[in-house]
Parts: structure tokens; sequence; C-alpha cells
């Protein structure tokens, strides 16, 4: 316990340390891309896609600095009671115009009781965030009938989110990968999503399991301690 808790110390302060540095980073990146996009337009075509390489690589940057940021919040642990319904269906129309862009349809399947969870709001919505961004990057893009479904449902005491897609699907040595940091098969992925997405699982005292099949499509199963009102 006594190496869990400093490791988590640890990880605290590195935590804000990378926030402030990306944040730092961040506003010199947009005045240089703004910068390139002015310089690009009195070029000939050779050097304009030179330029266009470079603003591409900091759309790159951007992007790896926001999936770490997002990890590397302040620690601010703002535990609260979470209707899980409510927080799925928020999220989902956070999602849902990235999900018709790709013509990838989106559906939640409530279950008939209202559940709770005690966590923090932020971070479980990051989760599902991670979850269902990549369910629906999953989907081939000219896949006729894309479609993503979110269950809810209740396991012993654990409230079960799934998310279920119909898109490309993994081998199992791609679901043992998952997680690691940087593995990506994503022309512009950072394989920074789901390493954030299972430490904070494992913050949570949740657990988050993959089934997959390649061609079919792929479940990930988040199950976060329920809340009982009751309990001793
Ligand atoms: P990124 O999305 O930036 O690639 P992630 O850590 O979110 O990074 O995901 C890592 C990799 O895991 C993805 O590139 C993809 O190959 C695989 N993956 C994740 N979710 C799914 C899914 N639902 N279906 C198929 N592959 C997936
Ligand atoms: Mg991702």
């Amino acid at each position: 316990l006594r190496k869990e808790r400093s490791r988590t110390e640890k990880l605290a302060v590195l935590s804000e340390l990378a926030a402030s540095v990306a944040h730092e980073i961040r506003n010199p990146l947009t005045v240089v891309r703004g910068f390139l996009q002015l310089t690009q337009q009195s070029l000939d075509e050779k050097n304009k896609s030179f330029i266009s390489t470079a603003i591409l690589e900091l759309d790159r940057a951007e992007k790896i600095i926001s999936d770490y940021l997002s990890f590397a919040k302040p620690q601010i642990e703002h535990i609260s009671v979470i209707q899980v319904e409510e927080l799925v269906n928020s999220t989902t129309d956070v999602i849902r115009a990235y999900a018709s862009m790709r013509g990838v349809e989106m559906h939640t399947l409530p279950y008939p009781e209202s559940l709770q969870v005690a966590s923090d709001k932020h971070k479980l919505q990051q989760v599902l965030m991670n979850l269902i961004k990549n369910a629906i990057e999953a989907v081939p893009e000219h896949k006729e009938d894309g479609r993503v479904e979110v269950r809810i449902s209740i396991e012993r005491n654990f409230v079960k989110i799934e998310v279920a897609d119909n898109g490309k699907g993994m081998t199992p040595e791609q679901v043992t990968r998952l997680g690691d940091p940087y593995y990506s098969t994503k022309d512009t992925g950072t394989g920074l999503g789901l390493m954030v997405t299972f430490r904070l699982v494992e913050a949570m005292d949740g657990k988050l399991i993959f089934h997959s099949k390649p061609g079919k499509g792929t479940q990930a199963v988040l199950y976060i301690p329920l809340f009982e009102k009751n309990k001793p």
C-alpha cells in the first residue's frame, strides 16, 4: 500500500508539471501555425507542400498534448454521486456530431432502473469519451451500417457500461497491446487514449475488458463499482 501511495503522489506531481508545460507549449504552437498559414499563400506549389507538412506535424504535436493533458489535469478529486444514464447521455450528445460526420449511428440502450456510481464525473466522462471515440473510429469509412451501441446494465456490485461497435475489430495480439503507450494503428493516432483510460479506470477501482473479432467488431466493457446508499 505504501508503494502505491508514493506512486500516486509522484504521479500527481508529474501531472501538474505536465499540465503547465502542455499549456505553455500550446500557445507558441498556435502562433507558429498561424504564421505558416500566412506564409503559405505567397509560395509556389513545392514550397506550399513543405509548409503543409509542417502544419500537419504541428497538428500532431497538438493532438499529443491534448491526449496528455486529459491525463495531466490537476488532480482535483471531485467525487460525487453520478446518475450513470445521465452521464452516458450527455457524453453521447457531445460526440454524436463526430459520429454522424463519419457516417456512424449512435444508440444508447438504457437500463430500466436508475444506477449510480460514486466517482469523478469529469474523469468518468473522459473514459467514456475515449472508448466511444475509438469505437467510432474503428468503423471503416465506407461501411454502410456503421453502428456504435452503449448499453448500461448491472453485474454483481458493478455498473456495467458496454461500448460495442461493428467496426474492423482486433486480433487477440492487438487486444493485448491496448493501453501500451504510443500503440496506435491510425495514421494520426497518438496511442495515448487507452493508456490514460486504463489508468483512470484503475483509479476508480473499476475494470476495463475488451472482446473483439477481426472484421466483426469490438466490445469494450467497463465496470465501475455501484454506489449503494445503504452500504455499511
Ligand atoms: P489512438 O486512438 O490514438 O490510436 P488509443 O490508445 O485510443 O490510441 O487506441 C490504441 C489502438 O487500439 C488504436 O489505434 C486501435 O488500433 C486500437 N483500438 C482501440 N479501440 C478499438 C476498437 N473499438 N476497435 C478496433 N481497434 C481499437
Ligand atoms: Mg483513441
